[in-house]
């Protein structure tokens, strides 16, 4: 039988006092307010109970995380149709990366970098009635939590200072890979990086790719085949140039955001999640990385 708790706690005081946390993301100014001290992790466990310590009922801006789920939505509504406008293999650059997309003709390497994410809510701008009401009814809905909302200041800094992403919808739009405006799309998305959950709700928000595509009320929301899929991208390409440094201290599929969050899952066990603002150098949160290698170390649990 595995102690959860005594290892969470554990981790938890090891980790927590260490003086370098990493930096708080500043170029979207609103997610540089946040404290850097705030450290939570939430255990979700499929057939058991679930263990957290920490700052883990705190909501914060799950950033990136989000795209997996406007993935995710894409894929069930698209099916293959998305990968003529995006590939899966990790970009081995940073988030934000140009320089690639010029070379490859306006093909974003996956849908975890910033241009594929920005290809993917081209697509649900098309494809939805109300793309932000639908798509934020669809996190609510796989989560199984009507709170979720979206944090309008932090999309707005955002809209202020995405010069860079102002650059990749551009450069998309030059190529013909977006459909619809350049303002529309990223308003769209900053709007879903903006989404805020604690830790528990993130773990929520996940289950079903621990769970063969049904939340955890049983519901159906994303098929097998697209279950594995999803997670084979978020192994190879979750966490940008360190995607291989993930999958080698950690060794599951697992996502990560400039907010500080990071959740990870192994398929049939559990889904975890992460929160402590300071990143790396990569833009992964700096402690979550550890607490999560910890974990998988301690527990003797990943995908290898
Ligand atoms: N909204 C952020 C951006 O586009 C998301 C980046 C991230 O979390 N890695 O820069």
């Amino acid at each position: 039988m595995i102690d959860y708790q005594a290892i969470l706690d554990e981790i938890y005081q090891r980790l927590q006092q260490r003086v370098d946390k990493g930096e708080v993301a500043s170029y979207i100014p609103e997610l540089a307010q946040v404290a850097p001290e705030k450290f939570g992790i939430y255990l979700n466990r499929i057939k058991g109970d679930d263990f957290y310590v920490g700052d883990w009922d705190e909501p914060f801006s799950i950033q990136s995380i989000s795209k997996v789920l406007s993935f995710a939505k894409a894929f069930s509504l698209q099916k293959n149709q998305v990968f003529k406008r995006l590939d899966v293999e990790p970009s081995g650059n940073p988030f934000n990366h140009l320089s690639l997309l010029e070379l490859e003709n306006g093909i974003p390497r996956n849908p975890f970098i910033n241009s594929g994410a920005i290809v993917i809510a081209d697509m649900l701008i098309s494809l939805l009635d109300n793309p932000k009401e639908d798509f934020l009814q669809f996190v609510r809905d796989i989560s199984n939590d009507q709170t979720i909302q979206f944090n309008k200041k932090v999309a707005a800094s955002e809209a202020e200072t995405g010069y860079n992403n102002y650059a990749a919808a551009n450069l998309l739009k030059s190529f013909g890979n977006l459909k619809n405006d350049v303002d529309e799309v990223l308003d769209f998305y900053f709007h879903q990086c903006s989404i805020e959950m604690n830790c528990k709700q993130l773990t929520k928000a996940f289950y079903p790719f621990a769970n063969r595509g049904k939340c955890m009320q049983g519901k159906p929301h994303l098929t097998l085949n697209q279950v594995k899929r999803v997670n084979a991208i978020m192994l190879t390409c979750g966490f940008y140039d360190e995607a291989g440094e993930f999958a080698f201290e950690v060794g599951l599929p697992g996502k990560s955001g400039v907010g500080g969050g990071i959740v990870a899952l192994l398929p049939g066990e559990f889904t975890i999640a992460c929160w402590s603002p300071g990143l790396n150098e990569k833009g992964n949160s700096y402690l979550g990385m550890h607490a999560l290698e910890l974990f998988t170390t301690k527990t003797n649990l990943s995908i290898f």
